[in-house]
């Protein structure tokens, strides 16, 4: 077992912690307060590959691998959370039409992905669809020349901004998770309409609903087979969880930053809190659950680069790395007293944005019942796409 990261690996992460520090850290606290998605930093990650480590060369990526991808994700993600968002909105088309669509399909929308020069966004959420993703009901109706799509998602991050998405609906709704087929909808187009969701975190990462309302979609925007929407969403799943996963260990990882610093410089009873041992349980809970996450995800990541079957590492990984976010977050809020509920440190935005990693991308419990019932033989985890 090699614990050591390659050359390229660490010179992935140092580019991933140098723009974090000079490009995102100056006003992650502004961009947060006022809701702003920075359309700028969001286009120069796209020009410096940040959204391409998984994407093949031959589809205008890097083909850097998983580990490069959780590496720059976890750097992102320590300096403020909502940027992190990007790498998975761009990340989850891009890679899906790299896996699953035609070589049309891949020239026309792949490289625009990767390079920023158009945002994406994926849809899979519906007012009454959350975890039962095959419950969903936006339908996509065939016709002469292609689909009529109707419904509306919830939920879609860069719902509001994003150029085109990938929308995943009921070509069969009696089929259930067999009737579901995935497109890519031109969301300028007519007939869809957006909204933004005010939310408590995540607050420059523009969050939205998607409204189709008789939506033509030609055949040719159609991805993979029809009836194949579920297998090829949980497998996109299954990608940017990855990264959600490095995005919570960043978010863990700051937290724990800040509550050390604080421990060692705050001063009560004429000593460093640091030195009270109720300060250092706390510490070192947090402590060891980043370690233990981080270790989790290096390891999904690095199945992934190898090739080999990762869904219950993956979700292993989620579950633990969003834990683990969730209790620094409140274990650093904790220690800095009065300053951890003012806006004027960052810790209270790490504490509001740690939680959306409970949420998203499969629930905690979601993770818990996959780990569990791949465990019990109920259901194989890493079976594939059937
Ligand atoms: C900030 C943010 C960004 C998001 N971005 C996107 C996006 O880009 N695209 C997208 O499609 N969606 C997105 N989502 C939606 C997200 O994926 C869903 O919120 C998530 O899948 C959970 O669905 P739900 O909120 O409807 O909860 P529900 O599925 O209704 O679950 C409610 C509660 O019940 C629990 N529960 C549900 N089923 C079970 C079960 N079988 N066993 C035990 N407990 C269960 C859940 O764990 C949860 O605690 C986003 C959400 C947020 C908050």
């Amino acid at each position: 077992m090699d614990f050591d990261l390659s050359e390229e690996l660490l010179a992935v992460r140092e580019l991933g912690r140098e723009f974090a520090e000079k490009e995102i850290a100056p006003t992650a606290a502004a961009d947060d307060r006022d809701h702003r998605f920075r359309r700028d930093i969001f286009e120069k990650m796209g020009q410096l590959g940040f959204f391409g480590c998984v994407v093949p060369e031959s589809c205008g990526g890097s083909g850097l691998g998983y580990l490069a991808m959780v590496l720059l994700t976890e750097e992102i993600a320590r300096v403020h959370s909502s940027v992190r968002v990007h790498i998975n909105t761009q990340l989850a088309p891009a890679v899906t039409l790299a896996r699953f669509g035609t070589e049309e399909q891949k020239h026309r929308w792949v490289p625009g992905l990767v390079d920023g020069s158009r945002v994406g966004c994926f849809a899979i959420t519906e007012p009454d669809s959350g975890s039962d993703v095959a419950s969903m009901s936006t339908r996509a109706k065939r016709t002469d020349d292609g689909y009529v799509l109707s419904g509306t998602k919830t939920w879609i991050s860069n719902a509001p901004v994003a150029d085109w998405g990938l929308v995943y609906a009921a070509t069969d709704r009696d089929a259930r998770h067999r009737g579901l087929s995935a497109f890519m909808v031109e969301l300028d187009g007519a007939g869809v309409r957006r909204a933004t969701l005010d939310k408590m975190g995540a607050l420059a990462s523009p969050t939205g609903t998607l409204e189709f309302d008789d939506v033509r979609v030609p055949a040719d925007q159609r991805i993979g087979a029809e009836g194949q929407g579920f297998a090829m969403c949980m497998w996109q799943l299954n990608q940017t969880r990855l990264s959600c996963a490095a995005g919570a260990l960043g978010v863990a990882r700051a937290a724990r930053e800040a509550a050390v610093a604080y421990a060692n410089q705050r001063q009560q009873f004429g000593q460093p809190i640091g030195r009270f041992q109720m300060i250092q349980d706390s510490l070192a809970q947090m402590i060891v659950e980043e370690e233990a996450a981080r270790l989790l995800v290096y390891r999904a990541a690095h199945l992934a680069d190898r090739g080999q079957p990762n869904n219950v590492e993956v979700s292993m990984a989620k579950y633990a790395a969003a834990e683990a976010a969730a209790h620094a977050a409140d274990g650093a809020f904790k220690i800095l007293g009065a300053y951890g509920y003012s806006t004027e440190f960052p810790v209270e935005r790490y504490l509001r944005d740690a939680r959306s990693y409970q949420i998203v991308e499969g629930s905690s419990n979601i993770h818990k019942l996959i780990i569990a019932q791949d465990a019990l033989g109920y259901r194989r985890a890493n079976r594939g796409l059937d």
